[in-house]
């Protein structure tokens, strides 16, 4: 466990994970990376910027454009802390989550666990996977967050009614 300030701040928030601001839109730092990415063909034309209050915040995912994808995340002083895409399929019962990234400074500090509990409380009775492999320095860290979750967030393709 990491005891520097960064940590410290990062548990603080890790504890917080329940209190999610929810968007059906990209917030305004993500409409600007958007903008930055596509040279600005994209992200201009949104009509709204969004600001959320809460540190967690729950929006559209760029990273995936498929119907459905989220973005689970964490901010710090402004700047993403952490964060995870995620998708739930309300048929099946079943999530997916991928490519949970915490910012150096905040690793170690239970970021991830917090955010994937959270997921995991709001929809109660999922299971839930994972889209892409298990590389191996992340092995350990899905070995014990997926302990005792069904599903394990073993690697599994995407049900057909979310695969569109
Ligand atoms: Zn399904």
């Amino acid at each position: 466990m990491s005891e520097t300030p960064a940590g410290e701040r990062a548990r603080a928030l890790a504890a917080g994970a329940g209190q999610v601001a929810f968007a059906q839109r990209w917030t305004h730092r993500r409409r600007t990376l958007v903008r930055r990415l596509t040279g600005g063909r994209l992200g201009r034309a949104a009509p709204e910027v969004v600001e959320l209050e809460s540190p967690w915040q729950d929006t559209l995912s760029f990273e995936r454009g498929g119907e459905g994808w989220r973005a689970r995340s964490a901010n710090l002083d402004g700047e993403e802390a952490f964060g995870v895409d995620y998708n739930v399929c309300r048929r099946c019962r079943a999530g997916w989550v991928e490519q949970p990234f915490t910012y150096p400074p905040y690793q170690r500090c239970g970021l991830a666990s917090a955010a994937l509990a959270q997921l995991r409380a709001e929809h109660p009775g999922y299971a839930w996977f994972t889209l892409g492999g298990h590389e191996h320095p992340a092995r350990p860290f899905w070995d014990r967050v997926g302990a005792a979750v069904p599903g394990g967030y073993r690697q599994r393709a995407l049900c057909p009614h979310l695969d569109t």
